[in-house]
């Protein structure tokens, strides 16, 4: 017999039928006639219920049917008569395929923290907030594709290892092969590179958007989605060391179709979720108010499924650096010395505390800043007629902060090179990408979405540990 997946038989009308269904337990109860199993097989949120009759399917086997345990159950789908569920299977037949000691398995049928689950990142696959979390992962992947390609753009490749460390300065992982205890050094007593597999220092990619900007020279639109390794230390809830991006990056685009399409794309990837993953995003959304009934009710935030919807009703605000700044200046919480960092004027770098304030208390929406200083700002970004501010742009969410990144590119040889020299950006190492602004440049743009980041917000989870399913941050590879 052919095993039949929970959600299918959910979503189709199969009563009366004999069935097989095969999961790992979640709970067991009931008395010396008749047991009730919830089983899940990660195909959805629900768990089915399944019937056993003591007698016929026999104690001893029934007591081996403990959380944890993988089953394969043969029986009649029928109409529950209980609470909670509209179909139980009436088995007629249990095997148990794989046994589980209670005593020893880490989950209990309860409530665990998510830092005791993350010390068990292992097994939290079996829980409904991780399974949740995975399914909508894989649904927001799927999105991000479907609305590239619906949109004539080309997935790209980009490489992983690289040897340009144009962007990341100091926050990139090397790759070697050398024997770290016993370096070749050069004449001056440096380690000697060249004697190392590339022949050269190698790092982990901070981003593909230097090897996407050349095949946006060539194919137009295109995009990246891949992961991205930064060893920053920062130990905060929205920084992973090993994260995924999407980069999109395009011919013919200035700024305004840059923020256009980012917002298009955003609001695609919600509507995406809101409309494919209704059970898990349910979970979610009551897993957060049951966080939050403790708080008072000014004090809770908006319900997850509402907040989504919010995010699509509305344009979003598009200021410059410069407005935000005034605005930021003249806030409540910068003069009452509420901001950890104080905005004394042009310049600041953004925080995210400012960068949630705009968002979640001025405006009341997304916000797309512009223009930033050029001096906080990458060397590739084009520079506005001010020669002050440069074409940059970023997206800010409620509770994220920082969503995405991005920027038209500077396309004039002449400029890109004076700033690379303003930055200290070795020319030589970068000949491919000044190659682009000598042959046939074009305006261009492109940007760069955290997808993690983008999992928090549509998921509510305020730990980005917490939306990809092995993270890795400092001191923490485990797994
Ligand atoms: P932040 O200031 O928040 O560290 P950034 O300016 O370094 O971000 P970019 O280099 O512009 O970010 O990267 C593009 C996007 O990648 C960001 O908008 C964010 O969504 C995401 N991102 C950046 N760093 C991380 C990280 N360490 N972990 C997860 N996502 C990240
Ligand atoms: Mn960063």
């Amino acid at each position: 017999m052919r095993r039949t997946k929970i959600v299918d038989i959910l979503n189709e009308e199969k009563k009366g039928e004999e069935l097989l269904v095969k999961g790992w337990v979640r709970t067991r109860r009931g008395n010396k006639q008749i047991n009730f199993i919830a089983v899940n097989d990660g195909s959805v949120i629900h768990n089915l219920q399944v019937v056993a009759d003591v007698e016929k399917i026999g104690e001893e086997l029934l007591r081996r049917v403990t959380t944890g345990a993988a089953l394969a159950v043969k029986g009649e789908l029928r109409e529950s008569e209980g609470k909670g569920q509209s179909m139980e299977l009436l088995a007629s037949e249990i095997e148990v395929i794989g046994d589980c000691d209670p005593n020893l398995f880490p989950l209990q049928p309860k409530k665990h923290s998510l830092e005791f689950l993350r010390e068990n990142a292992h097994l939290r696959f079996r829980t409904n907030t991780f399974s949740a979390i995975a399914r909508i992962r894989h649904a927001m992947i799927f999105a991000v594709h479907k609305f590239f390609t619906d949109n004539g753009f080309v997935n790209i490749h980009t490489p992983i290892i690289t040897s340009s460390d144009a962007e990341g300065a100091g926050e990139m992982f090397q790759v070697t092969t050398l024997d770290l205890k016993n370096t070749p050094k050069d004449d001056n007593g440096a380690i000697d590179f060249s004697k190392d597999f590339f022949g050269r220092a190698a790092n982990l990619t901070v981003s593909g958007q230097l090897e996407g900007e050349l095949a946006a020279m060539g194919l137009a639109d295109i995009y990246t989605f891949g992961p991205t390794f930064r060893a920053e230390n920062s130990n905060t809830t929205r920084h992973l060391a090993e994260f995924w991006m999407i980069e999109p990056e395009m011919a013919f685009y200035d700024l305004n179709d840059n923020m256009d399409l980012a917002e298009r794309f955003l609001k695609y990837l919600i509507s995406y979720v809101l409309e494919n993953c209704t059970d898990d995003l349910g979970f979610l959304s009551q897993r957060l108010k049951d966080e939050e009934k403790n708080r008072k009710a000014d004090e809770r935030s908006m319900d997850l499924i509402e907040k989504l919807k919010f995010v699509l009703s509305d344009d979003f605000v598009r200021i410059t650096y410069s407005e935000a700044i005034e605005i930021l200046r003249n806030s409540k919480p910068n003069k009452k010395g509420k901001f950890s960092y104080k905005i004394e004027g042009f310049g600041a770098d953004l925080q995210s505390e400012h960068e949630r304030f705009l968002v979640e208390k001025h405006f009341k929406k997304p916000v797309i800043l512009t223009d930033y200083p050029k001096d906080i700002k990458a060397f590739y970004m084009k520079l506005n007629e001010d020669n002050k501010t440069v074409r940059a742009m970023d997206v800010l969410f409620p509770q994220i902060g920082e969503i995405i990144g991005g920027s038209q590119r500077e396309e004039s040889y002449d400029k890109l090179v004076e700033r690379m020299d303003e930055m200290y950006i070795p020319k030589e190492e970068m000949w491919w990408y000044l190659d682009t602004r000598k042959f046939g440049a074009v305006p261009h743009s492109g940007f760069g979405l955290g997808f993690e980041r983008m999992i928090q917000f549509v998921t509510g989870m305020g730990n980005i540990r917490d939306v990809i399913p092995f993270p890795r941050t400092p001191k923490s590879a485990e797994f």
